[in-house]
């Protein structure tokens, strides 16, 4: 049976790369073996159950799998940048720092974000760092670590892996991107998105099949977010909305009603932002519609869609969330 964490082989997420990252190779994620990182802070604009007034410990982890165009985070996400410069001190460059951490020193990272009264650590696109995340995170629950651990990702995972994530991670908050093949294969690069993303979305459900919250209730009061109180359990899966694929959201939006009803929250996002990757690049010639955002019309038409099918676990974002000033510093703050 072949072992998801042997990195000599890396197998670890859909791409199937099989380099031998511990030779120093890098696969389409554009990471080795050595857990790097960008940012650890308080992070106050996630779900209001999950940031609170405290704000979520969040740490934003270098390279990701699946690799949008039109990533948010794209300066410390993008593949294949073996030829920048990391750095194990805390040496800060022009551009994005990436930090070299250790299993010890990131669980310290984890253990100084309680002390900062973290309602939460957050971790931000951890996936191709899982076998080196995994003794983090249990070495930081040995020695104190008591927040709700949370799981950001694209979804672009093998169920097998985040298996050994059970007990471990108590909230999950999936991305589900994209439901067409070909949008995915545009955008991404993976036709193969939605039905990978859909298996790896079951298995963070088996995990965590019942929402739980710090009140001991399993919902939220749809009519008062004053005073939400903060999840201690379960999945939020987030949907952004694209500009011009309204239909694909609609998709995605009855399968997730579909197959969980009321055991999930989904989170509708309508804040994409054309990004200078975009905006100032071939990519934005090859895809027009990525140099626009969502308009109001759109949103709102896929927030009538989710209301007619039954939604009532759900957030919405208010207006003004477009902004580049949601991407935090990728200044190497807290590592
Ligand atoms: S984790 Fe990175 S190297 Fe490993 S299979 Fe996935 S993309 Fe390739």
């Amino acid at each position: 049976m072949l072992n998801y964490f042997d990195l000599s082989n890396c197998r670890l997420c859909p791409r199937d790369c099989g380099v031998n990252r511990l030779a120093g190779e890098r696969g389409y994620c554009g990471e080795g073996a050595v857990i790097r990182a960008s940012r650890a802070a308080l992070m106050y604009y996630e779900e209001p159950c999950i940031s609170g007034f405290c704000g979520s410990g969040a740490v934003f982890f270098c390279g990701c799998s699946l690799g949008c165009l039109f990533c948010q985070n794209y300066a410390i996400s993008s593949r294949n940048k073996k030829e920048e410069p990391s750095f194990s001190s805390q040496s800060i460059e022009k551009g994005p720092v990436r930090m070299e951490l250790t299993p010890e020193k990131l669980a310290d990272v984890f253990l100084s974000l309680q002390e900062q009264k973290a309602a939460n650590i957050n971790l931000v696109t951890a996936s191709h760092f899982l076998p080196l995340l995994i003794p983090s995170l249990e070495s930081a629950r040995r020695n104190g670590l008591v927040i709700p651990v949370v799981y950001n990702t694209s979804s672009y995972e093998r169920p097998e892996a985040l298996r050994r994530l059970e007990g471990l991670v108590d909230i999950y908050i999936p991305d589900l991107k994209f439901c067409d093949p070909a949008l995915s294969a545009a955008y991404a690069g993976a036709p193969d998105y939605f039905e990978r993303a859909a298996a790896a979305i079951r298995e963070m459900v088996r995990q965590q099949p019942s929402p739980l919250f710090s009140d001991g209730s399993h919902t939220l009061d749809a009519e008062d977010d004053s005073d939400d109180p903060m999840m201690l359990r379960g999945v939020i899966i987030r949907h952004m909305v694209m500009p011009g694929h309204t239909e694909d959201s609609r998709k995605i939006l009855r399968y997730l009603y579909e197959e969980y009803g009321d055991s999930v929250f989904l989170s509708i996002m309508n804040q994409y932002t054309p990004m200078p990757q975009v905006l100032d690049s071939p990519v934005g010639l090859r895809h027009p519609l990525l140099k626009r955002t969502v308009t109001e019309k759109e949103y709102d038409e896929v927030i009538d869609f989710a209301i007619s099918l039954g939604i009532t676990n759900g957030f919405i974002q208010e207006g003004g969330t477009v902004s580049r000033s949601f991407i935090p510093a990728f200044d190497g703050t807290g590592l």
